[in-house]
């Protein structure tokens, strides 16, 4: 059996708590030279959550602060827009009392909402410290 060429082991670290995830994967060295720290092959690879921000993300809407430019050289996750690595939680209620009907529905059946920078701090989500990572 070939052993794989030009791969590494890479732990993937959980861009929404910067723990590593429990698995690995093999990727070539080209594509995670630049984004591997030099703590034991870790990278950010993706925006898959842990087990554990998957749980509290599952609790309720999750809203990702975005920028418009990378933070740490990081892919976009949707065209144009960065995530900062704050997030929050917050439920249909808030949605329901800050958005309009239509677009609540919209937002709650999506279950997360991409934020810019000025609303995500207007909203005041990012003095909710329990809420932040
Ligand atoms: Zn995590």
């Amino acid at each position: 059996m070939n052993k794989l060429p030009n791969r590494l082991p890479i732990v993937p670290i959980c861009f929404w708590c910067g723990k590593a995830r429990k698995t690995i994967i093999f990727m070539e060295i080209e594509s995670v030279r630049n984004s591997v720290t030099k703590d034991t092959n870790k990278a950010h690879i993706d925006y898959v959550p842990c087990d554990e921000c998957e749980k509290l993300m599952d609790g309720g809407i999750t809203v990702i602060e975005v920028d418009k430019e990378p933070y740490l050289g990081q892919p976009y996750i949707a065209e144009g827009m960065y995530p900062t690595g704050k997030w929050s939680n917050v439920s249909d209620k808030f949605v329901k009392d800050k958005f309009s009907d239509v677009d609540s529905d919209k937002i709650i059946k999506a279950g997360n909402m991409l934020m810019c920078i000025k609303e995500f701090r207007d909203m005041g989500l990012d003095l909710e410290k329990d809420n932040l990572n």
